[in-house]
């Protein structure tokens, strides 16, 4: 089959691989139909996350068709249309249990290098590196899926691919980034970021009850976006977003701060050894740290909520500002098997028809352009997707 396949940093290729086979009875072998580009893959393409390897099969938002089921396999079968979360559970676990699914204890067998690093190890995740796990990802004509009865969820009649494909991940994890805010009536929820994450997170805070939403980005197109939602728009490269934000709030800050960013800011590698050269250069950029101005510009009392990837060691956290202002700090990968079936109700109910964030349809075998395009914000380009 064909695959998209990570070679190095800003080196992805369409390569013929072998098909995937049924390892264990419960997996499930997917065709996929339609599948996207993540930010989140963007911290492969620009070299960030470690243990990658020649020839990986990237990719971790995709669906399609069930086209063979292990013997294990009892809710799926032949010819079902199902949605895939880029997580990956058991559903047996201590945190699965929980409603933790991204937390899951039985999905990364490989987790050395994370539990060294944190103590402990999240789920597996697909086409993620093999600190999480080594999963070959959806970004290609098929996919194998662990624990197929536990994650994937049949799409329902009706809905097209691309009012669903996002139930995967970004439109969960906006989600969750906006309900991990506690949004009180009359609360202001700022966030930074006008990427797809951010724009499902600034139409769920919206969702959850926000009085008004503050955007933060540099991109026009992401930023006429979010005001297409009702955003109220900062443009942190013409005006100082603390400052701004400071103003537009009476002084207090906004009362909730989603952090829709992630390492792509900060120019740090995942080990936590910051590559000094990169660093400076994007310190003389004068790009404000995302993480940090969040910190520092959300009110005494309020919630920092971030989707935002990190990895190694974030450097020069202001917990001073977390600790003297009391605020709740909250993240995570996020718990996709939790909100699937809510989010999908909601597709159906009319609340929101993902399929805006769409800029881009490619074949799969034009991803590596899609990688260009996405990373450098090319073409007005908010979100690809490609077709096998
Ligand atoms: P993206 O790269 O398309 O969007 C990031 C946006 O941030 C860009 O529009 C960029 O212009 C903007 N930006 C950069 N620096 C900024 C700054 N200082 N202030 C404000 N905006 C700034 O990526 P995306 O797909 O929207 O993903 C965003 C983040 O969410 C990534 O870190 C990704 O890894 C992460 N993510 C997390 C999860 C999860 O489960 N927690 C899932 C998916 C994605
Ligand atoms: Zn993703």
């Amino acid at each position: 089959m064909k695959a998209v396949c990570w070679h190095g940093s800003h080196d992805v290729r369409v390569d013929t691989v072998p098909d995937p086979k049924i390892l264990n009875p419960g997996d499930a072998i997917i065709k996929i139909t339609s599948t996207a580009i993540c930010g989140s893959d963007l911290h492969l393409y620009d070299g960030y996350i470690p243990t990658m390897k020649s020839g990986d099969i990237l990719g971790h938002e995709f669906m399609g068709e069930v086209v063979e089921v292990g013997p294990g396999v009892k809710k799926l079968k032949v010819g079902d249309r199902v949605v895939v979360p880029f997580t990956i559970s058991c559903g047996n676990c201590f945190f699965c249990k929980r409603d933790l699914w991204s937390l899951c204890d039985n999905s990364n067998p490989n987790s050395g290098l994370v539990e060294k690093m944190y103590g402990h190890s999240p789920s597996g995740l697909f086409g993620y590196s093999h600190l999480l796990g080594g999963y070959a990802g959806g970004q290609a004509e098929y996919a194998r899926v662990p624990f197929a009865d536990v994650g994937p969820m049949k799409v329902a009649d009706g809905l097209t691919d691309e009012q669903v494909l996002f139930l995967t991940d970004i439109f969960p994890t906006g989600y969750m980034a906006a309900e991990n805010c506690d949004i009180e009536p009359g609360d202001t929820v700022a966030v930074w970021g006008c990427g797809p994450v951010g724009q499902f997170a600034i139409r769920s805070a919206f969702m959850l009850g926000a009085a008004r939403v503050i955007a933060i980005d540099r991109v026009p197109e992401r930023l006429q976006l979010a005001e297409k939602a009702g955003a109220e728009i900062i443009n942190f490269e013409e005006v100082d977003a603390g400052v701004a934000l400071k103003e537009m709030t009476g002084g207090r800050g906004p009362d909730r701060c989603i952090e829709a960013v992630g390492m792509e800011s900060h120019g740090m590698d995942a080990m936590g050894v910051v590559d000094k050269v990169k660093q400076a250069v994007r310190l003389e950029t004068g790009r404000p740290h995302a993480l940090r101005q969040a910190i520092v510009a959300c009110r005494k009392g309020g919630t920092v909520s971030i989707p935002g990837v990190y990895g190694g060691f974030v450097d020069k956290m202001p917990m001073g500002a977390v600790v003297n202002k009391a605020l709740t700090l909250k993240s995570g990968q996020t718990h996709v098997h939790r909100y699937l079936r809510p989010l999908m109700e909601r597709i159906q109910n009319g609340d929101i028809d993902p399929s805006f964030v769409i800029t881009h349809r490619l074949n799969l075998e034009d991803a590596s352009r899609g990688y260009e395009i996405f990373k450098h914000k090319k073409d007005n380009c908010i979100k690809v997707v490609l077709k096998p």
